[in-house]
């Protein structure tokens, strides 16, 4: 019998269930014991598509699956769509407003507008806007414990901003 995953909505056979939530073996591995904590973690919704590239390497016996979920369990795996993106049926799809994060990135590359004006147009914190600056998501690719796999997803900008983009970052010290 398949039952879906509550967090990220995988359908699977595991039949894994927690405080009888229903969840996938990856899901499952990570939640937490503590039953306030696990509803907080439930309630966390996941993109599904993100964890393909665990399931991927969850085949029994795969030496490459303990390194990977290892790296999972730090926690930087997205949880939320990021700004641009919308979360349907568990994967990642462009959203109404993804063009404003071209525009987001264009407007830092070629103008010198202030990081905290920038923000302050858009209606972001600092620290949200330099997240989006740096966000591998928009290229098409997840990135976790810095390292970068293909996504499944479509990009929303192309590699060249984003790469000009980062070099500016550097180039102006900004972390
Ligand atoms: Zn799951």
């Amino acid at each position: 019998m398949k039952s879906k995953c509550t967090k990220c909505g995988y359908e699977s056979e595991d039949n894994l269930e927690k405080f009888r939530i229903p969840l996938c073996n990856i899901c499952f591995r990570f939640c937490p014991n503590d039953e306030d904590k696990f509803k907080e973690y439930v309630n966390e919704k996941i993109d599904g598509a993100f964890l393909e590239t665990f399931r991927k390497f969850s085949e029994v016996g795969n030496p490459q699956k303990k390194a990977m979920l290892n790296k999972a369990s730090g926690g930087s795996i997205m949880s939320r769509p990021p700004f641009g993106y919308k979360l349907e049926n568990g994967k990642l799809f462009p959203a109404q407003n993804f063009r404003e994060v071209e525009e987001i990135f264009e407007e830092f590359l070629t103008t010198n507008i202030s990081l905290t004006q920038l923000a302050k147009k858009h209606n972001f914190s600092v620290n949200g806007l330099k997240k989006i600056l740096k966000n591998f998501t928009y290229i098409g690719k997840i990135k976790f414990n810095n390292q970068i796999h293909d996504g499944k997803h479509s990009p929303i900008i192309s590699s060249t901003l984003f790469n000009h983009v980062q070099n500016k970052l550097e180039r102006l010290g900004i972390k």
